[in-house]
Parts: C-alpha cells; structure tokens; sequence
C-alpha cells in the first residue's frame, strides 16, 4: 500500500465496557463508561419505536436517497433538498470532504487538538496537514487563515471544538469565511452544536447561502442520543452536495438509523431534556475540580478537558488508575494532551462515581 497508508496512526476510540471488564476481572454491570461523548439518557423512546417499526422492512435495501430523513432536516432547517448529503456519522461527512475536494500532495488546514478524523482523513488520500498551533485549546481562526496556501483545498473547524471543548463567536467565524478564497472548501464541523446555551447559537445556514464554498456537518450522535446507528448529515450548496452524493456510498445510512433519526430530529423535548441534563452534569464535574485544584477548559459540549497532573505520564497514569476502578474516561495523549484527561458528561449518579474514584486515585 501507500507510505501514505502506512503512516497512519489507528484511531483510538473510548475502550469498550466488556473489553474493561475482562481486563481488569469486574462487573460490567457496575462499569461507568465517561469516554465517548455519547448521550447518557441513550435513545429517546421516540427513536427506538421508529426503529422497531422499520425493523419489518429490513429485507428491503433502504431508500438510497434518505427521502422522509431529508424532508425532516427541510423542515427543521428550511434548506432544499440539494443541499442535504446524509452520512453514515458525521465522519462520513468529513472523509467525503476530503476525497471529493482534495487531490495527493494538496493541504489540509486544521488547528491543534481538533478532532482525529480530521488527521486521519487528510493522511487516508495521501494529503499534506496544515497544523495550525491552538490559542488558548481553542481555533485561532486569524493564524488558520493565513496558513492557507496556494494547494490548500480544505479547512477542518470544530465548533465546539472536541477534545477541548472550546467555542468561536460567530463573529469570528464570519471574520474567516469572508477571508478564505472561494475554491477552499470549509467544513464546519457542528456535531457537539445542540449543547450551546440558546444565547451562542448562531445561523450557520445563512452562511451556507452566502458561501458556496462553506459545508456545516452535523450528527445525531450526540445530543439526539443515536451514536451506535450511525447518522450525520452535511448542509453545503449543491456546488458541493452534488460531488459528496456521487461518492457516497449508495446505502450509507440503514434503514433503521434513518427511521430512528427522523424521530429524534422531530422530538426536541427529549433534545431539551439532553441539554439540560448536560448543563447539570457540566456544573457537578467543574465544581468537583474546582474543589479538587484541577486546571479545566471550559467546555461547551458534552464533556470537559481536565488536566490531572503536570508530568507527562500523568493522563496515562490517572487513567489506569481509573480503569482499575471501573471508569473509562478518554486519555488524550495521542492529541498531545498527555497531562490531561477528557470526560464525558454523565448521568448525576455517573459522574459523582466517577469524582469519587478521582479523589481517591489523586490522593
Ligand atoms: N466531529 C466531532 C468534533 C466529534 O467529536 C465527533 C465524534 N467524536 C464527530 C465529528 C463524529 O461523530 P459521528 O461520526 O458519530 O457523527
């Protein structure tokens, strides 16, 4: 294969409960698993009856082109129909991206601790990363801008931003859209978007309208609860929705995940109940480090950066640590954040479980 292939670093995803539970010889009942900023409430009812019902139908291939899931995102959205390409996750969103703007040997500009699939789907067609060093764990969307180059033909941005959490006003991201060149694709990268208080959302979509060269992507993974069906969706004009729709797989999404995403896209007081919830859990965790004297950024997802301790085996370490004690949280050295660990927001009863085995592993 490639060099290009070989040189890929496998994506690490949060370990398994029963793989911990074996390892370790405990309970996978008694597991609490803070490690992939899945929703804790699991699926909304709503989703799972949806599911079950389409469930008859799984004989047949489903609808290829995602009709009744694309009529929900125009109504919830109030986008044509050519502006939706449906994903198997919003990962799949990201790697079309790159397969479909970006040749061998082009670049890829994304910041420092963004999101892996970022790296990996740059490295996977053989194109050059564009680093970009974070300011303050966040975007620095000025130094982004002008680390574009003349073969740059995409830029990655995650608002909020995972694993750190981080948000950019949406002044700053008009600032940016309005410097890039027109035949640079820009992914804006929104899966953690239904999390931010109602007073920091901001109208991605009219960006959409004006940018030909802007794609928002978005997941029912994470606030909708629906991240073992696989479903996310990209918003861009049809410059660019036609070319991710001729390489799309042809039956990306299952039947099942597009009955159950039409119900949850539709359910917005189990939406409601999710942010909630969500801002709860995020006031129990930074109050606990607070009291405890750990450094945190601020987060605005689902979960929070912490760093427990300043050598640079310590996230390595507090997370065996951890394990050990039955709490998988998210080491995140392989983002060059070896000092710190990335927690998912839990239920109540989850993360006082999960402070209590800190307390005792930093004591
Ligand atoms: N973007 C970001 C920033 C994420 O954190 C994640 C999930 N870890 C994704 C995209 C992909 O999620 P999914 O493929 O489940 O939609």
């Amino acid at each position: 294969g490639p060099d290009y292939v070989r040189a890929i670093a496998p994506y690490q995803g949060g370990k398994p409960i029963a793989e911990v539970a074996r390892e370790f010889g405990l309970d996978e009942a008694k597991i609490i698993k803070l490690a992939s900023n899945e929703n804790p409430l699991g699926m909304p009812d709503s989703a799972k009856q949806a599911m079950l019902a389409a469930m008859g139908d799984i004989g047949r291939y489903p609808d290829s082109n995602g009709f009744d899931l694309k009529q929900t995102i125009i109504n919830k959205y109030k986008v044509p129909a050519d502006w939706i390409t449906l994903g198997n996750g919003s990962n799949d969103i990201l790697e079309l991206a790159a397969h479909a703007f970006v040749q061998p040997g082009q670049s890829v500009v994304y910041a420092q601790y963004s999101f892996a699939v970022y790296a990996l789907a740059t490295q996977a067609i053989g194109a050059r990363a564009i680093v970009v060093a974070a300011k303050d764990y966040g975007h620095d969307l000025p130094a982004m801008a002008k680390a574009i180059t003349a073969d740059t033909r995409l830029v990655f941005i995650a608002n909020p931003n995972n694993p750190t959490g981080t948000f950019i006003p949406a002044a700053e991201i008009e600032a940016f859209l309005a410097k890039v060149p027109q035949d640079v694709v820009v992914v804006l990268d929104e899966a953690y978007n239904e999390y931010l208080a109602p007073e920091l959302q901001y109208d991605s979509i009219a960006w959409v309208q004006q940018y030909p060269n802007l794609l928002v992507s978005r997941t029912l993974s994470k606030a909708y609860g629906l991240a073992g069906l696989r479903v996310g969706f990209g918003i861009a004009q049809p410059v660019i929705t036609d070319l991710l729709n001729r390489i799309r797989q042809p039956f990306n999404v299952n039947s099942m995940a597009q009955a159950a995403a039409v119900a949850a896209l539709n359910d917005s007081a189990f939406l409601q109940k999710s942010a909630q919830l969500n801002a709860e859990g995020y006031q129990q965790l930074t109050q606990a480090f607070d009291a405890m004297d750990l450094e945190y950024v601020k987060s605005y997802g689902n979960f929070v950066l912490v760093r427990v301790g300043s050598d640079d085996a310590a996230g390595a370490r507090v997370n065996l640590e951890l394990l050990k004690r039955g709490v998988i949280v998210r080491p995140v050295g392989n983002y060059g954040l070896p000092q710190w660990l990335r927690i998912s927001i839990g239920l109540p009863q989850e993360n006082a479980a999960f402070i209590k085995a800190l307390k005792a592993v930093l004591s």
